[in-house]
């Protein structure tokens, strides 16, 4: 595959094109041959990776093969434009999209063998579900196309694909990367008061978030990691900076820390996070994949995901405490084991609010925090707090809708790369 803009290219590409992809359903022996543009590369990227995370998310709320299942998985095939009746339309367009998100996923996926499992289980959940959906005359002509007498395919691109500067830091970030809105502070900023937070923990908070508040609250002290996690997090749900330097000094100084070394040193790093230090980048709460797959806790630690790095006893237990019904923990445990670690979120959302189906997919601590918010305050989200004794550092409220204006994101490479930079701001326990 050659990564270039030139459309005449592609257009040449496209006109040859028919008589490679004679099947909606692939199983292709070479990697795509034509040029793909940046811009091409990465949506393709991105809605296979949607599209993925809904053969996922469908896999464990329905029994696969159920008509549930399948329509539902035809919605989105449809809606994403991909392949979606198999053998039985000209797509062109879907058809190579297929061929080359594909690739692209593989290329990201390989990288490191939880990545492999889960890419590797998708794929073939969803080329399970394609395949059954062949007539037998159908199933006879794909398996003549496809000839079955393969080779093996690996990670063999990625030596090529790897010294190309504009698709390195794209691939290594595929995996992690988020695609929901884009939980930046603005559009809610000055919605809570500092007396709402202990409240807000426990109805509204996932359960990382919850973790690492009751162990602030215990300890007045959070590592550097804890501090990244939480701190976002809390600009997110509309902390202002004011409240933010409140909040964690009034805290600190009841530790170890006292009032002259914070200024000096903590409140540096939480002006910072807050885009008024350094660089003044606006950073970004982080998303659950971030939290899953990138610097897990260690002995005194209490950021990352309870669901993917807490012992399963352990996990049990804080559940136990947090009043979950017995059943509830058992199927929690069971998407816990499956490696499913945002389904056992949504099942933890949907147990301590009471409701049926979450309704949507999760993604973000942010988000768990506003659908909570939504559905605690019957479809409205976080309550404008008009006056609080105390909490002088409100701001007049800003009422849009953060999921209605939100624009959908992915983790930037270059963000990360200056939250690397952040970290040394905070590396002081
Ligand atoms: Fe937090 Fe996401 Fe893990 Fe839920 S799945 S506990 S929101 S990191």
């Amino acid at each position: 595959m050659e990564f270039s803009s030139a459309r005449g290219r592609r257009r040449a590409a496209r006109a040859g094109g028919r008589g490679r992809y004679p099947h909606s359903l692939q199983f292709y022996l070479a990697p795509p041959a034509e040029s793909v543009s940046l811009a091409e590369f990465e949506s393709f990227a991105v809605d296979r990776l949607r599209l993925l995370k809904v053969v996922e998310n469908l896999g464990v709320k329905y029994l696969k093969g159920t008509d549930d299942y399948k329509s539902k998985l035809e919605y989105e095939l449809r809606k994403l434009k991909f392949p979606f009746k198999a053998l039985a339309e000209d797509d062109y367009d879907a058809r190579r999209k297929d061929h080359i998100s594909h690739f692209i996923l593989r290329l990201a996926y390989c990288q490191s063998e939880d990545l492999r499992r889960w890419f590797i289980q998708q794929e073939m959940d969803l080329f399970r579900y394609r395949f059954n959906e062949l007539s037998d005359s159908l199933v006879q002509q794909f398996l003549e196309y496809v000839n079955l007498l393969y080779e093996p395919l690996t990670a063999r691109s990625l030596p090529a694909v790897q010294s190309d500067e504009r698709l390195q830091p794209l691939l290594n970030h595929l995996s992690h990367s988020y695609i929901g809105p884009d939980y930046s502070a603005q559009k809610n900023t000055g919605k809570i008061s500092l007396e709402q937070i202990d409240t807000l923990s426990v109805k509204s908070y996932p359960i990382c978030m919850r973790q690492l508040h009751k162990a602030l609250r215990e300890n007045h002290h959070l590592r550097h990691g804890g501090r990244m996690q939480y701190g976002l997090f809390l600009k997110g749900i509309g902390l202002t900076l004011e409240q933010a330097l409140e909040f964690w000094k009034s805290e600190f100084i009841r530790g170890k820390i006292d009032a002259d070394k914070f200024d000096k040193g903590y409140a540096y790093s939480i002006r910072h996070n807050y885009g008024k230090e350094g660089k003044r980048t606006d950073y970004t709460p982080f998303s659950c994949m971030k939290i899953i797959l990138s610097n897990p806790p260690s002995q005194g630690d209490y950021h990352g995901c309870p669901f993917r790095h807490s012992d399963p006893e352990l996990l049990k237990q804080k559940l136990q405490s947090y009043k979950i019904s017995s059943t509830g923990i058992s199927q929690i445990l069971e998407l816990v084991k499956g490696m499913h670690y945002q389904l056992a979120c949504q099942k933890y959302f949907e147990l301590t609010h009471d409701v049926d189906d979450i309704g949507f997919p999760l993604n973000h601590p942010n988000q768990y925090f506003v659908e909570s918010q939504k559905l605690l305050n019957g479809g409205r989200e976080l309550k404008k707090e008009t006056s609080h004794p105390g909490s002088s550092q409100l701001k007049p409220t800003n009422q849009e809708s953060i999921n209605s204006s939100s624009a959908t994101t992915i983790s930037n490479s270059e963000a990360d790369t200056e939250l690397e930079g952040l970290d040394a701001y905070f590396a002081e326990d």
